[in-house]
């Protein structure tokens, strides 16, 4: 008969190959070339041998911290964060001729805020598939945006015969999301981060490590927090009821400091 803890239906995702999500393997950090530059290149510090590659995907509105969560996450487990929005800000810097037409199109899109087309995005993605073949496994940190990334997603990850084995939603309401950003300060030179409450600067408007005036991000003022909220339930929040259809959804409160998500985080994925 089947064991009821690991077939019946209130399985947890990762129960599926391993009842407990055992942490502490890494110590060196990746610089993600090959991620962040493409195929062509290298990482300087491949991941280690890894007992168990973990294959997970991050959810959560902007301002909820998913990107410290990754972070954290990334330096537990070995698995390198895999950032769609860092490749394009990788892609800002390089020579304008440098870039493919579809990438220089794609910046264009994220300087006004707005989603970058899904087929720019998955054709990025394609490229760099080796990333998700790596033995390290990968954190995949703001895609799929879009139900139909998450379909595409899916595609390529069967063609390789990998599966995930959880899709993280970091879950904050609407007005602690609003106060967190409304409340973030950002240097003009050296892009230090503050927060008016949790993090204030010892100087009011000055920068604690060059001097420099702080400022607020345009995007970061409450009327376009709105905006960007309603983008992010427009496009995105399907995608929680696309992974919970596949019962890979592990919800995770994102209120506290990045230590207790982080600890929640691990418990979550522990089944509660
Ligand atoms: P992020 O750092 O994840 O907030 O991404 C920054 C910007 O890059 C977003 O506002 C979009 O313009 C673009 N972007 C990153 N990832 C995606 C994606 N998966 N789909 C569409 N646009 C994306």
């Amino acid at each position: 008969m089947a064991n009821p803890r690991v077939a019946g239906p209130t399985r947890h995702p990762l129960n599926r190959r391993q009842p407990h999500f055992e942490i502490a393997i890494m110590n060196a950090k990746n610089d993600r070339s090959s991620w962040l530059k493409g195929p062509g290149t290298a990482c300087s510090v491949p991941p280690g041998p890894c007992p168990r590659p973990y294959r997970l995907v991050l959810l959560g509105a902007p301002g909820v911290g998913k990107g410290t969560q990754a972070e954290l996450l990334s330096e537990r487990l070995g698995a390198c964060q895999l950032s769609t929005g860092d490749v394009f800000r990788a892609a800002k810097i390089l020579d304008p001729c440098d870039r493919t037409p579809a990438l220089n199109q794609a910046l264009d899109f994220m300087k006004r805020g707005e989603l970058v087309p899904d087929s720019t995005v998955l054709q990025m993605v394609r490229e760099r598939v080796n990333c998700l073949r790596c033995h390290g496994g990968f954190l995949l940190d703001g895609f799929p945006r879009t139900v139909a990334q998450a379909e595409a997603l899916e595609g390529m990850l069967t063609e390789e015969k990998l599966r995930l084995d959880a899709v993280l939603s970091y879950d904050l309401p609407i007005e602690q999301i609003v106060a967190r950003l409304s409340g973030r300060r950002t240097c003009s030179k050296c892009k230090a981060v503050y927060h008016l409450e949790t993090r204030p600067p010892r100087q009011a408007g000055v920068c604690d490590q060059c001097g420099a005036d702080l400022f607020q991000r345009e995007d970061d003022r409450p009327e376009a927090i709105r905006v960007r909220m309603d983008a992010y339930e427009k496009s995105t929040a399907p995608l929680a009821d696309f992974y919970r259809a596949r019962r890979l959804l592990v919800s995770v409160p994102a209120n506290g400091t990045p230590e207790e998500i982080f600890n929640r985080t691990v418990k979550a994925l522990n089944g509660g």
